[in-house]
């Protein structure tokens, strides 16, 4: 291997510190800490996890952690009612409702009803209508964390090719147009894209998002790029379930300048964004400038 790690835990860790290293300044204006409110709806196991270690890292770090859970069986009513309750309360400054919701639930409704000055997840149109127009606002966790990593080993980004490999309303879009508001010169890739391997050879930074096991391939990374792998997978290996990411790792790792791996990568820094997300809403809502961690 010749790329450089890029080690997302030691960036979260790092991140964590200085968030928490702001709370007492907070809490000195306000008399509480910021707090975020997590809604799970039923009791799909993954989702379940997330919603635990996000409540958890909030409380780790020093803010309030409010949680909520809802039957497998919760109506759009229900649920609608419960966001109207956090958009109300006080010592909620975020709300982030976790994705998928069962299939009876319209998700985009949901998403909708959160006011936009406690959308943490950034998912709400009006947070995705002022990063595409250029305005502060809240954005998506996954694709923050995936550009404080980028900036950690590029500093400026101005000028360079970047392919994003993906275009959820998650992941993809909002990644997508941070790069271009860092000056990238930026492709967006799908499952309907012709010859991916020849565009992803061209790339100097490649943020792949797909969810297709290792799909990507060493001989398709450009030397000295950087590479940023969103994706997770579970496989079987040798009888063991294991996660990969959607660059195969060993062969990219070869060629790229930087690498994230999977797992330790993107993931520690959705989460720490999420908190990240958290304090900046706090602040905002309080009318105070929030503090610039990154
Ligand atoms: P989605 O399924 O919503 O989107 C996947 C995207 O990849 C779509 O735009 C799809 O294209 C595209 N795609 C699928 N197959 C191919 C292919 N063969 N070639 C090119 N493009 C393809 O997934 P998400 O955006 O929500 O997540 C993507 C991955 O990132 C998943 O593995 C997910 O688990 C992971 N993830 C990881 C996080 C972390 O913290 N580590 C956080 C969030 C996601 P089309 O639009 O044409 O269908």
């Amino acid at each position: 291997m010749c790329a450089r790690l890029i080690d997302g835990k030691a960036h979260a860790n790092s991140l964590g510190e200085r968030i928490a290293a702001s709370l007492p300044a907070f809490a000195a204006q306000t008399g509480r800490a910021p707090g975020l409110a997590v809604v799970l709806v039923g009791n799909d196991a993954a989702s379940e996890v997330y919603v635990r270690s996000k409540g958890k890292m909030a409380r780790k770090l020093g803010m309030d952690s409010f949680e909520h859970v809802l039957p497998e069986s919760a109506g759009q009513e229900e649920l609608l009612s419960l966001i109207a309750e956090l958009n109300a309360d006080n010592r909620v400054d975020g709300i982030l409702v976790q994705l998928p919701l069962p299939a009876q639930l319209d998700s985009l409704a949901v998403i909708s009803a959160i006011d936009p000055a406690k959308d943490v997840d950034g998912l709400h149109p009006v947070s995705a209508g002022r990063l595409a127009s250029g305005l502060p606002g809240l954005v998506s966790c996954t694709p923050l964390g995936c550009l404080m990593l980028l900036r950690s080993v590029l500093g400026s980004l101005a000028g360079l090719d970047a392919i994003v490999v993906g275009r959820s309303i998650l992941v993809g879009k909002p990644m997508a147009q941070l790069l271009l508001a860092e000056n990238c010169t930026v492709m967006i890739a799908h499952s309907r894209t012709k010859g991916l391997a020849e565009k992803v050879r061209r790339a100097d930074v490649v943020v792949a998002a797909m969810g297709q096991a290792e799909m990507i391939k060493g001989t398709w990374i450009k030397p000295g790029a950087t590479v940023i792998d969103v994706g997770t997978s579970r496989v079987v290996r040798n009888g063991r379930a294991i996660l990969v990411g959607d660059v195969e790792f060993a062969s990219a790792a070869r060629s790229a300048g930087a690498i994230t791996p999977v797992p330790g990568g993107v993931g520690p820094m959705t989460i720490m964004s999420l908190m990240h997300n958290t304090l900046i809403a706090a602040h905002l809502r309080k009318g105070f400038a929030p503090p610039r961690l990154w």
